[in-house]
């Protein structure tokens, strides 16, 4: 008689469906198994951090890797991983988060083998238990006896990696959840709301890296005359403006495209223009410029509104990417656009190239 030794090839059983981290937990499990990957933390917390959805530029990274139904390697998973969630991508205090977080997973991935290994053992011992039967009567209640004591331990075991998977899972997904708002206000603007030079210069690589095949656009915005607005109603009245400004972008921009507004810093902000031509990335800065022009604030003093209202303009540079062009080059360009247009007279905008002379329409 001997213990059968291979491992059961199958993911855990599915869990309670009501559990939504459970539910996670075993997407998780499921996703490494499919793709043929070992059920290492790190690998976990990507594949919980995919299935939970907090992360969207990680199930961009990870879909796009799966299109055409392929499997993703191993390496690819480790520069994933250091993409999202190592230090030096992240400030520390993230960094730290990710490790408590990959201690967590780590606790559910052992849970899981143990249980794991109880059940291959369990299938062992009635293996050997139903070999025994026929060793005759006087077997029976020795093998009964094991069975019984050996039923009991496995359930035993399998409550306790029930309950703690269940408590793990909660507290993984606790964790996610901290972990998913410090990455946004790592990677946002407190005064503003929008996104910040860290989070533009990621998207500008990665729009960059498909620049050859969607076109790319970069509009740089900055307020014209804006030290005299400090100058004139103050500090505050300045941080209003740079609010009403980023408002006023996110509008313009709307909902349906594919685009992505930034304070580039102080009173800069950028704005990546993605599957768009000059024409057309023109027309939309052109959209952006004259709806800043159309709007005013209402000036605030101590805390009350004076009933002045204060109009500003801005004056915009914008570039389009050429292919296998570097984030620095491409910013350069959007930045001598914009110098001519505050040279041109402010209020306007510049492109490079330089939109054709003859029947140039932005509208
Ligand atoms: P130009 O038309 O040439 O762009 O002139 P400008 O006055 O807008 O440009 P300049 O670079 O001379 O001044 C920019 C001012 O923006 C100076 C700085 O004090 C102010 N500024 C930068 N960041 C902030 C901020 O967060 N809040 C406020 N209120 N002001 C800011
Ligand atoms: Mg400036
Ligand atoms: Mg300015």
């Amino acid at each position: 008689m001997s213990f059968p030794t291979a491992a059961i090839a199958e993911p855990p059983p599915a869990p309670p469906r009501k559990d939504p981290s459970l539910v996670l937990a075993h997407a998780a499990m499921a996703s490494m198994l499919q793709n043929g990957l070992s059920p290492t933390p790190a690998n976990y917390l990507i594949w919980f951090s995919y299935h939970g959805g907090s992360e969207p530029g990680l199930r961009y990274a990870l879909d796009a890797a799966l299109e055409g139904g392929g499997r993703i390697a191993q390496p690819r998973m480790d520069e994933l991983h250091a993409q999202f969630f190592e230090a030096g991508h992240e400030a520390l205090s993230l960094h730290e988060m990710s490790r408590r977080l990959e201690g967590a997973v780590s606790e559910a991935v052992t849970l899981v083998d143990g249980a794991r290994e109880a059940a291959t053992r369990y299938g062992g011992s009635l293996r050997e238990a139903s070999d025994g039967l026929s060793d005759g009567p006087e077997a029976l209640g020795a093998v009964l006896q094991r069975l019984v004591a050996e039923t009991r331990e496995v359930s035993r075991r399998s409550d306790a990696a029930a309950r703690r998977l269940t408590e793990t899972a909660r507290k993984t997904q606790e964790l996610h959840a901290q972990l998913a708002e410090a990455r946004r206000q790592a990677t946002t603007d407190p005064l503003t709301g929008l996104a910040n030079r860290r989070c533009l210069d990621e998207a500008l690589r990665a729009g960059l890296e498909e620049a050859g095949t969607l076109p790319l656009a970069l509009v740089m915005v900055d307020v014209d005359h804006f030290k005299a607005v400090n100058d004139t109603h103050g500090h505050h009245v300045g941080d209003d403006v740079l609010r009403l400004l980023a408002a006023t972008l996110s509008q313009a921009l709307g909902a349906g495209q594919d685009a992505l507004a930034a304070r580039f810093g102080g009173e800069e902000f950028c704005v990546i223009l993605r599957g768009h031509g000059l024409q057309e990335a023109a027309r939309t800065a052109e959209a952006i410029r004259a709806r800043v022009g159309g709007a005013s604030l209402l000036i605030r003093q101590g805390g009350q509104h004076t009933g002045q209202r204060l109009g500003v303009t801005v004056s915009l540079g914008l570039a389009v990417a050429e292919p296998g062009e570097a984030a620095a080059h491409l910013v350069e360009r959007a930045d001598a656009a914009l110098y001519e247009a505050k040279r041109g007279g402010r209020n306007r905008l510049c492109t490079d190239p330089p939109m054709p002379k003859s029947g140039a329409v932005w509208g």
